[in-house]
């Protein structure tokens, strides 16, 4: 294929690209978005191996048979649930994938000297740099929503500072690096150093800042495919790379906002972080109620609200709380359901779940748009949801969710807490609603306790 097809092909892909973001921004044009996406990538795939460039051409297919042999294994055994954890262990690749063609790049530069060649080590450099943070960033992104590693965020002393230095000494680095057109030590020390870096702005991020770390390092790993592109002079790698890497920080600053955080304090690894919870020793004598009692509130009220979250998902109960629903529409009780913004385990989680199990979408709320309506409302029901609606990010100007919106579900006549036991949710914070006098707890798997509710009504 002469490099005019391979340029063609790639406009045509870029385009492509744009128009599946524009899809993707959409519930009903997401299918759509998804389809020009992946035929954006086929065409890209095609024309990048049939470029004049390229040789090689039987490693790249078998490598790309066992990655695709891989990915579709992975992508058909994947739950819901995890897919956060799947969308972090890609960005590391793409993080690693920068690293090594920055090495790559490095260690066969040609015969480039003077100008060209200074501009090309700082591409390698910072290649490398934001590929290394985004590899170790990833990984234990990774590992905490998995469960493997804590959701606690790590407090080193002098953490700042410490970021500081660490920045401070690869900018010197690279000083070294461009100024003796090149040197092995200087680059690898660098990568380790932002391997380094990587691994503590992420750990010292708590468990509530997870929604907003995950589009970060998307963003990230978004430059990191820039800067490869610029490193092997691909036009649509930093086309794509530059797309990825903005719509993931616009992203991240978005919600940033819904959750009320400083952008800043999130990506300079838990700034203003040092908040302290309430054991719940000190909170007093929370209450257990029985899905006989539940059913039978529920049949006499007039106003139903469902606040799900994370245990819903887990447990898969949307599809039993559907058919709750539809019996109460039956006795004339009004039932809606109120979406936090960061809800489960990734963005518009609930939504997707509640669409699945054939919830109409009139009766699916924001949070913004429900906020209001908990004091008129005669029984909420908070079906594995945790973080999202403790009372304390508006209470205790100490709690570590201080000032993050969440659903006030306590302003309600009464409020049933379905989950497992009275262990914290996944900001590790103590939730003092489950001690209020309204509150009752209803132990046990939340599908098992939903069943058992519409059983008995
Ligand atoms: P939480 O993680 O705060 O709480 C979930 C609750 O569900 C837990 O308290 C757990 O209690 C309960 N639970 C788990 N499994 C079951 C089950 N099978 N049956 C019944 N209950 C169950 O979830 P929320 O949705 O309220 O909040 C989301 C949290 O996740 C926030 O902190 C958010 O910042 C974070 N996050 C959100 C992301 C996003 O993009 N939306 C991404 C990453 C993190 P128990 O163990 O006692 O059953």
């Amino acid at each position: 294929m002469s490099s005019g097809f391979t340029s063609a092909a790639y406009i045509i892909s870029a385009v492509l690209f744009i128009l599946s973001l524009a899809g993707l921004s959409r519930q009903e044009t997401s299918r759509d978005g998804n389809i020009y996406g992946m035929v954006g990538m086929a065409i890209a795939l095609v024309a990048t191996i049939l470029s004049p460039s390229v040789s090689g051409i039987g490693y790249i297919i078998v490598a790309m048979v066992i990655g695709a042999a891989i990915g579709i294994r992975v992508a058909r055994k994947v739950e819901m649930t995890q897919m956060p954890e799947l969308v972090a262990i890609l960005h590391s690749f793409v993080g690693l994938a920068a690293v090594l063609v920055g090495f790559n790049s490095y260690i066969d530069h040609g015969e480039l000297a003077g100008a060209e060649l200074a501009v090309h080590l700082s591409e390698i450099f910072l290649g490398v740099f934001i590929g290394a943070v985004t590899f170790t960033g990833s990984v234990v992104a990774f590992g905490k929503l998995r469960g493997s590693l804590s959701s606690n965020p790590l407090m080193l002393p002098h953490r700042h500072k410490i970021n500081a230095i660490a920045g401070l000494v690869c900018f010197l680095l690279m000083l070294v690096f461009i100024g003796n057109d090149g040197s092995t030590f200087s680059l690898v020390l660098m990568t380790l150093i932002a391997f380094f870096i990587g691994w503590h702005l992420i750990s010292s991020i708590g468990g509530a800042d997870m929604p907003v770390v995950i589009s970060m390092l998307n963003s990230y790993s978004g430059w990191a495919a820039a800067a490869a592109g610029f490193m092997l002079a691909n036009d649509l790698l930093i086309v794509t790379g530059a797309l990825v890497g903005s719509s993931g920080a616009i992203l991240s600053y978005i919600m940033c906002k819904a959750m009320n955080r400083s952008f800043i304090s999130v990506i300079a690894g838990g700034f203003g972080s040092e908040g302290i919870a309430l054991d719940s020793e000190e909170m007093g004598e929370h209450r257990e109620t029985n899905p006989e009692a539940v059913a039978d509130m529920l049949k006499s009220s007039r106003s139903v609200i469902v606040a799900p979250g994370y245990g819903m998902a887990v447990a898969q109960a949307q599809h039993p709380i559907y058919e709750i629903m539809k019996k109460l529409n039956d006795h004339g009780v009004k039932v809606r359901f109120a979406i936090h913004p960061v809800a489960g385990r990734l963005p518009g989680h609930m939504n997707v779940l509640l669409a699945e199990a054939k919830v109409p979408y009139d009766v699916v709320l924001e949070m913004d748009e429900i906020n209001d309506d908990f004091e008129d409302t005669d029984v909420v029901l908070v079906i594995g949801a945790n973080d999202t609606v403790n009372p304390a990010a508006e209470e205790n100007p100490n709690s570590p969710i201080s000032g993050m919106p969440v659903m006030q579900v306590w302003k309600a006549k009464n409020v049933v807490v379905f989950k497992r036991s009275m262990n914290t949710g996944y900001a590790g914070v103590q939730n003092p609603l489950f001690f209020r006098e309204n509150t009752e707890m209803l132990f046990g798997d939340a599908k098992d306790s939903v069943d058992m509710i519409l059983h008995a009504i």
